[in-house]
């Protein structure tokens, strides 16, 4: 598995014909103090977690889970990751908790054709994904953890709560589905999307100084170019008024 930079472990998923989320895990090793984020597909959570307890991660030192979102590619292995790591709290933006304690699926598959697809695929009722959420998070906070400082940013558009992780230091950003390698961007066609909010999640996300970009899909992205964003953002425009 290889180390983005130090304290940021990188777990490739595994697309099939549903895309599958990466995993990065945040936090010196040392600290004790590890929160994974992201889970991914159904049935992509064990070759995760195994390849975080093969780091020599003890499951404990697992704190807790922080999603970008709650789509089916980043939750659909949500249970099979709280088996190994019993401890872990779960943190996802106000708006998207409140519709995942209530099992509300239309968040998670973003829209019914998907849903029924992937309720045959996976042999899933409804309600499939209700989760208690132990922290709500509205963007803006600041959390020391693993002895990193991470910045949470909203960023809906792509979601109804999407959030980004952002670190000052090393310059990283986790965006999730929002803002991709190769000036791609997130569909906003899904159940709580919207372009206009896309926009100026982006316009948010250009503002920030960003040296390493960790999306939830496809390439990682080191040596960041100065206006990436800028331009990507600037690129989509057209499309998201
Ligand atoms: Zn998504
Ligand atoms: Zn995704």
């Amino acid at each position: 598995m290889p180390q983005v930079y130090k304290g940021v472990q990188f777990i490739p998923g595994q697309d099939e014909f549903i895309p599958d989320s990466h995993v990065y895990l945040i936090g010196n090793p040392e600290s004790g103090d590890l929160s994974i984020v992201d889970a991914g597909l159904t049935g992509k959570g064990s070759y995760k977690a195994h390849a975080i307890l093969e780091l020599g991660v003890r499951p404990e030192d697992i704190k807790r889970i922080i999603m970008t979102h709650t789509h089916l590619d980043h939750i659909g292995c949500l249970a099979e990751l709280q088996k190994n790591f019993p401890e872990a709290e779960l943190w996802v933006h106000s708006l998207e908790a409140d519709l995942l304690e209530k099992g509300d699926d239309r968040a998670v598959y973003g829209m019914e054709m998907f849903k029924s697809m992937c309720q045959m695929q996976f042999g899933l009722g409804n309600s499939a994904f209700k989760f208690k959420v132990d922290r709500r998070l509205e963007g803006g906070e600041t959390f020391e953890i693993g002895g990193m400082i991470w910045d949470v940013v909203f960023i809906p558009g792509h979601s109804m709560g999407g959030i980004a992780l952002y670190e000052p230091v090393a310059k990283i950003l986790i965006p999730g589905d929002v803002i991709y390698a190769d000036y791609a961007i997130g569909r906003f066609d899904l159940y709580g999307a919207d372009a206009s909010r896309l926009k100026d999640s982006l316009d948010r996300l250009a503002k920030l100084d960003v040296d390493i970009l960790l999306p939830g899909h496809n390439q990682i992205m080191k040596g960041v170019p100065a206006d990436y964003i800028r331009r990507t953002a600037k690129m989509w425009e057209p499309y998201l008024t």
